[in-house]
């Protein structure tokens, strides 16, 4: 297997993802059935907390924040923005399975920062002839852009309790997760 990094903005391998994949993890799960112990789990998250994070494959939520399964809610998008569907979790969160703190995560060397949302519509709308309805703000700012989700969390009517919002910065070079002010 190649240990070889992309960089944010290379493009992926060629060709198709092989099936053999697929069938590793399926044989994976199979085994964590197996000695699967945790069915006894209630839906509730058990800390109250919602962690909303970028979908960034180095960033491993859980082992970052020292969460166990059943704890949290982790919801994730590229960014971590808070788009509509983000609000729409986190309403659910809250008003139906008991969350009351949020955490939100983005992080460095994020892929959002490099695409940037207008050239990505703008390759989209070449490449299939239409603009998608969705809008995906970005910044280059790192801290300017969790402060606006954060903004918008509180500002949004759907979400009820907006007392324990905070936002935070992972560097995905050294691990470090820096508080934003
Ligand atoms: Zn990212």
């Amino acid at each position: 297997m190649s240990t070889e990094q992309l960089s944010p903005g290379t493009a992926p391998p060629e060709g198709p993802p092989s099936p053999a994949v697929i069938e590793e993890l399926v044989e994976n799960a199979r085994a964590h059935a197996a000695e699967f112990d945790n069915g006894d789990l209630p839906l509730p998250p058990r800390r109250k907390l919602a962690v909303l994070a970028c979908m960034d494959s180095r960033l491993d939520i859980f082992a970052m924040l020292g969460l166990g399964v059943g704890e949290a809610h982790v919801i994730r998008n590229a960014g971590g923005v808070v788009s509509d569907d983000m609000i729409r979790s986190l309403a659910l969160s809250q008003r139906r399975l008991g969350t009351r703190s949020i955490m939100l995560v983005h992080h460095t060397d994020c892929g959002m920062q490099v695409v940037g949302d207008e050239e990505f519509r703008e390759s989209l709308r070449r490449e299939v002839g239409e603009e998608p309805s969705w809008d995906v703000p970005t910044s280059m700012d790192l801290a300017e852009s969790v402060r606006k989700s954060m903004q918008r969390i509180r500002t949004s009517p759907f979400i009820p309790y907006t007392d324990d919002v905070h936002g935070f910065i992972y560097d995905v070079a050294t691990g470090e997760l820096t508080r934003v002010t």
